[in-house]
């Protein structure tokens, strides 16, 4: 399904809540969403990445954004239950939703993490996502198939030296994602995950400074993937981890 094709307009009438939608992997989505015809909700941390990224949707044809600012890392459950009404209120339902943005912390030895990072990438990765979920679900049921993806990655399905807290929180969403699949089996919202392989983003220059990026897929070169888990249509998955590169 990486070489899927997308239909002209497939996600015309679909609202689509994008996290971290400033930069890097999100944004690549976001863009793409809104180029098969969905209204995109653009959250982030940064507003005027946020708002780079909707002049471009505006200049390429797609439908309004709406803008969401806010910081997962400070967001109470209060937060997330507040934006799921705004949204209901203004779209009626949710049809998509793109768990992507997270934060890498200080690689290092387990023994040195510090107590400050552990609790920011649990924050900013797992229990944002909990709780957004949480608050999101009864808009995904309002629709007649929604597609609930989350970010994993290579060191979250095999845990990885050094990678510290960032693959801890990766196993946790992968698992965030089996249990939601199993529970909501036979209904209309689908949970997986994608794990996107070795992009050239800023996480990926933080985490690997020394090589050369220009080795690597652009974001843009992986949206195949994040295109078919919304097109509920024609995939099937539920509970699936993907992966948006051949593993090498
Ligand atoms: P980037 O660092 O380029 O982008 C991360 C995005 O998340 C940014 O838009 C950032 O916003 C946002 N974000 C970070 N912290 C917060 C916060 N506290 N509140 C709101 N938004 C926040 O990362 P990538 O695009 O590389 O990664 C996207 C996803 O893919 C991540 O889940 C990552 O773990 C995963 N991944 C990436 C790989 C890669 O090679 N790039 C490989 C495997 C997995 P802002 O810019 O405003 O800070």
């Amino acid at each position: 399904m990486v070489d899927y094709q997308a239909t002209k307009n497939y996600l015309a009438n679909k609202t689509i809540l994008v996290t971290g939608a400033g930069d890097g992997i999100g944004k690549a989505a976001a863009r793409h969403y809104a180029k098969y015809g969905a209204t995109v909700i653009l959250l982030g941390k940064t507003v005027s990445k946020l708002e780079q990224v909707y002049d471009q949707i505006m200049d390429e044809g797609g439908e309004e954004p709406a803008i969401v600012p806010l910081d997962l890392l400070g967001a109470s459950p209060q937060h997330y239950r507040d934006m799921a009404s705004t949204i209901g209120d203004q779209f009626g339902q949710l049809d998509g939703l793109l768990h992507n943005a997270s934060i890498l912390g200080d690689l290092g030895p387990f023994a040195h993490i510090s107590e400050k990072d552990w609790q920011q990438i649990m924050q900013v990765n797992v229990s944002s996502q909990f709780y957004m979920t949480q608050a999101l679900l009864p808009i995904l049921e309002k629709s007649p198939g929604a597609s609930v993806i989350f970010t994993s990655s290579s060191v979250g399905l095999k845990g990885r030296a050094y990678w510290g807290a960032y693959a801890v929180s990766k196993f946790a969403t992968q698992g965030m994602m089996e249990v939601l699949a199993d529970e909501y089996e036979n209904r209309n919202t689908r949970f997986n995950c994608i794990n996107p392989g070795g992009t050239r983003t800023a996480m990926r220059a933080k985490a690997f400074p020394a090589e050369d990026a220009n080795l690597l897929k652009i974001a843009d070169d992986i949206m195949p993937l994040y295109l078919y888990l919304m097109d509920v249509q024609r995939s099937t998955e539920n509970g699936q981890t993907l992966h948006a590169q051949p593993k090498t």
